[in-house]
């Protein structure tokens, strides 16, 4: 097995209309790996001032002047930064996660999903994937789901399954969702059928209840499996690999909530999923806490099914999105301590093989 941090890296994004028309003033800069946030002095006069504070990232996009394309960070040069080495990793046998996390209008569904001009993480991902060569016979899944209010639901359901799904653990293969349906896909237009389905789904139910698809966090899993056939024995290895791509609810619930350490029962349950997974990240950035025993993924739905990409079996990488401007200091600031806190968990990847005779 292959010990590695998760790998984080920060992007912010260009000043919105509203920052725009109310002349924001930015807060971000960035040199090399080192994300600045400007003190708070013209954000809270009165209040306790801190200087300038400097985080350390893996990665820093600077995505804020798309007029300036020598220093704009697109979708393109993004990709390239986190998929490095990953789809390699993938048919090597190893799992893999990526997730974003922000608050919301943030940027995360820009890098992930992208638009139909600039495709973003998901789209790109899932071209190369389908576009590597292997000696083995390859087929790949695709499953696609939901968690919203600690209830996953399938947004592929096909029409007898039932709409709340439970979570189970396999001793070797760990969390899984029972009866999520699995679909066989051979191209990205394929995905894109299916994905804009399930998109469809989230956005239906987003309509009935109040800012709902920001309350909800998206898994979109890609499911790969390898087969090699050896003539000579006749024995067959086969190498499995997840593909996890995580669009998670608006981090302003968490640092509203529990992530902070006040009581659960405050957030009214709204988003339990991303108040554990900040505590999860808090315990295994501790080192005395690293060996898993002591981390309670079971207590949220997104933790659990996470378990393998947070200190587990996986190779993994959190993307962190923010706004330039000075309105959004403090979530803007809590997700900077959050994704360098990230940075400290160490995983634990093996490659899934088996061997069959
Ligand atoms: P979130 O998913 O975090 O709620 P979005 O991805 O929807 O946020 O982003 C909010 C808005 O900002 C969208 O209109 C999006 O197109 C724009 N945006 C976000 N990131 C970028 C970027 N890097 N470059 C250009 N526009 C961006």
């Amino acid at each position: 097995s292959e010990r590695s941090n998760v790998r984080v890296a920060v992007r912010v994004r260009p000043m919105n209309q509203r920052e725009k028309a109310k002349q924001s003033s930015c807060v971000i800069s960035m040199n090399e790996n080192k994300t600045i946030l400007q003190s708070n002095a013209a954000v809270s006069p009165g209040k306790v001032q801190k200087g300038p504070t400097e985080f350390i990232f893996d990665h820093c996009f600077w995505s804020t002047d798309d007029s300036d394309p020598d220093n704009y960070a697109g979708q393109e040069e993004v990709f390239r930064t986190l998929g490095e080495g990953i789809i390699e990793n993938t048919y090597q046998g190893y799992n893999v996660c990526i997730f974003a996390y922000g608050q919301t209008g943030s940027g995360k569904t820009y890098s992930m999903m992208g638009t139909d001009d600039e495709p973003g993480l998901i789209p790109r991902f899932c071209s190369a994937l389908l576009n590597k060569e292997s000696k083995g016979t390859v087929t790949v899944e695709l499953s696609y789901m939901e968690i919203y209010n600690e209830k996953v639901r399938d947004l592929l359901k096909l029409k007898k399954s039932k709409t709340e799904l439970s979570v189970r653990e396999h001793n070797i293969l760990g969390p899984y969702v029972e009866g999520l349906s699995q679909h066989a896909v051979s191209t990205w237009e394929d995905i894109k059928l299916l994905l804009v389905a399930g998109n469809k789904c989230r956005t239906t139910a987003a309509t009935k209840m109040n800012e709902e698809s920001s309350r909800s966090h998206a898994i979109f899993t890609l499911t790969i499996t390898q087969i090699f056939h050896n003539q000579e024995s006749g024995t067959s290895k086969e190498l499995n690999s997840k593909f996890n791509l995580v669009d998670l609810a608006g981090s302003e619930r968490a640092s509203k909530s529990g992530a902070q350490g006040k009581r659960l029962v405050e957030s009214g349950n709204i988003n339990k999923s991303l108040t554990f997974l900040g505590r999860v990240i808090s315990s295994l950035a501790e080192e005395k806490n690293r060996r898993q025993s002591y981390v309670s993924y079971r207590e949220s739905v997104l933790t659990w099914l996470l378990k393998n990409s947070l200190g587990g079996n996986s190779k993994t990488v959190m993307l962190a999105t923010i706004s330039p401007a000075d309105d959004n200091y403090g979530e803007t600031h809590s997700t900077l301590v959050y994704a360098e806190r990230a940075r400290k968990i160490v995983n634990e990847a093996t490659v899934n093989e088996d061997t069959k005779f």
